[in-house]
């Protein structure tokens, strides 16, 4: 659908935050996203200054049939926080935070990135977990569920969620929190933005004096491989750790003639006090004589090294669960990943558990919370079709060569197996009859995306990169 130029004055016009369009000066650099192949051109973005104007923006995508997408920190891994040719509700300029260090917790803006927020409540000694880049927005990353460095000790982001505020497709604030609007308040944990534009997040905070972690690069062979795995689920929850399996990127802290070789490079956080920290660590370090050990005491909120914004990767990926790395698996990622010359490839493994695994599967609308580890499979390609269509099949004969029959993924690592494969078939039917009620036109169907139930069609197509639309 295109636009008129008078319309989008006067949407212009009537917000009270910034509408920038193609022939605006800085249009390239506020249409980018974190993945470099979603190159795309909306005919406006939409930079909102506070719930007003979400609902404005919403009000003029529902009258005027306009693909609306909804951007917070633009991480999607399907590029779905831009459009070409629609309107983007871009939330960056939602930063407010409000930090209560009496009851630990805080009220922030939809727009912050997870490192923003981090270092706010790092302030007083608290945080909220997230994942494993500072630079993912605190939006997506929630209303997918969340699973970081604190996934085993306090859960999922979502499981720390408290309250929220959301615009819903009619543009009605909703207050929402386990006594109002429980349904909606049930859906946005783990149904991504489906139901709405969420403009503020309260969370609960935890305490992280004592935080033990850091890097961990060790060499990677089957018996660092699956004892690795073994000490992270045997570790106390307190504890969770994310490995990457791969050829070892040129690091200044690594000696030169180790870039390239097989390696783990992991990242470990373990919450309580310092001693049962350096206790918890001590395994993985005995794994083998690490090529750097950065893992010591530490301030939560550095977790979060500063990051290179011109980055812009475009990976082919694939993500699942298993039961298990035994050394059979072990050996087939490092043969798959020995067998690639992407510029990246790794195979990222996270043991779950712990209080993830503890809150009731109905109790919010993210699925799986009872597998045991997750991993992802990244190989980058270089921008044309035809190294695309050699990286994505090297993706997928590897996820073929581990898949263990589990079923089941990750919603926000959601790629090429669509939105359903991320839930059971009872929460997909409770979402869908959420949606019903509250988005009954899939306003909201950039995403990974739930129709109304009744809605057969529904959503776009899996597009992977542009080299598939
Ligand atoms: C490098 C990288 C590392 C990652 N690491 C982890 C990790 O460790 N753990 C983990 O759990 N996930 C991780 N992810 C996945 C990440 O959580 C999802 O891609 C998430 O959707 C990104 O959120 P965003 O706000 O940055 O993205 P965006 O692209 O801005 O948003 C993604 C989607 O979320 C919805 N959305 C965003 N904001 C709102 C809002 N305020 N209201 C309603 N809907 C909204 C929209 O549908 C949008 O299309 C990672 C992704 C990348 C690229």
């Amino acid at each position: 659908m295109a636009l008129r130029t008078s319309s989008l004055e006067t949407l212009s016009s009537d917000l009270e935050g910034r509408l920038i369009s193609p022939t605006d000066d800085d249009y390239d650099a506020q249409r980018q996203v974190f993945l470099g192949d979603f190159d795309k051109r909306p005919a406006a973005i939409a930079r909102v200054a506070n719930a007003d104007d979400v609902a404005r923006v919403i009000g003029f995508a529902s009258d005027t049939g306009v693909e609306l997408a909804v951007r917070c920190g633009g991480h999607s891994a399907m590029g779905q926080s831009t459009t070409d040719g629609g309107l983007v509700l871009d939330l960056r300029d939602l930063t407010t935070i409000d930090i209560d260090p009496e009851t630990k917790t805080a009220w922030a803006g939809a727009g912050l990135s997870a490192v923003e927020l981090t270092k706010a409540t790092g302030e007083h000694g608290l945080a909220v977990g997230f994942g494993d880049t500072g630079s993912v927005g605190i939006s997506g990353i929630t209303l997918g569920g969340g699973i970081g460095y604190m996934v085993r000790k306090h859960g999922l982001t979502v499981d720390s969620l408290l309250a929220a505020e959301l615009v819903t497709a009619d543009g009605e604030l909703h207050h929402l929190d386990a006594d109002h609007d429980p349904d909606l308040f049930w859906a946005i944990r783990g149904g991504g933005g489906n139901f709405g534009v969420v403009t503020r997040l309260k969370y609960q905070l935890h305490d992280t004096s004592g935080a033990v972690g850091g890097i961990l690069i060790l060499p990677a062979t089957v018996e660092t491989v699956t004892g690795f795995i073994a000490a992270a689920e045997s570790a106390p929850e307190e504890l969770s750790a994310i490995a990457n399996v791969m050829p070892l990127p040129p690091m200044p802290m690594v000696p030169e003639d180790l870039h390239g070789t097989m390696a783990i490079m992991a990242i470990m956080v373990h919450l309580g006090d310092v001693a049962a920290g350096e206790a918890a660590v001590a395994p993985f370090k005995a794994l083998a004589t690490p090529l750097f050990d950065g893992v010591g005491p530490m301030a939560y909120a550095d977790i979060y090294p500063p990051e290179d914004p011109s980055y812009r990767p475009m990976p082919a990926q694939r993500g699942m669960f298993l039961d298990h790395v035994d050394r059979a698996v072990a050996q087939t990622i490092l043969d798959r990943l020995e067998a690639s010359d992407a510029s990246l490839r790794a195979a990222q493994l996270r043991v779950l558990g712990g209080a993830m695994a503890r809150v009731p599967a109905d109790a919010t609308a993210f699925g799986y919370r009872d597998r045991r580890i997750l991993v992802q499979l990244v190989n980058f390609y270089d921008g044309t079709p035809e190294d695309y269509a050699h990286r994505r099949a090297w993706v997928d004969e590897f996820a073929d060569a581990v898949d263990q029959g589990v079923e089941g993924a990750y919603v926000n690592f959601v790629t090429i197996e669509g939105p359903r494969a991320a839930y059971p078939k009872a929460t997909w039917e409770r979402l869908a009859a959420i949606k019903q009620r509250y988005d009954p036109t899939n306003l909201f169907r950039l995403n990974q995306n739930v129709p109304p139930a009744g809605d057969d069609g529904g959503g776009p197509s899996p597009a992977l990169s542009r080299l598939e639309r």
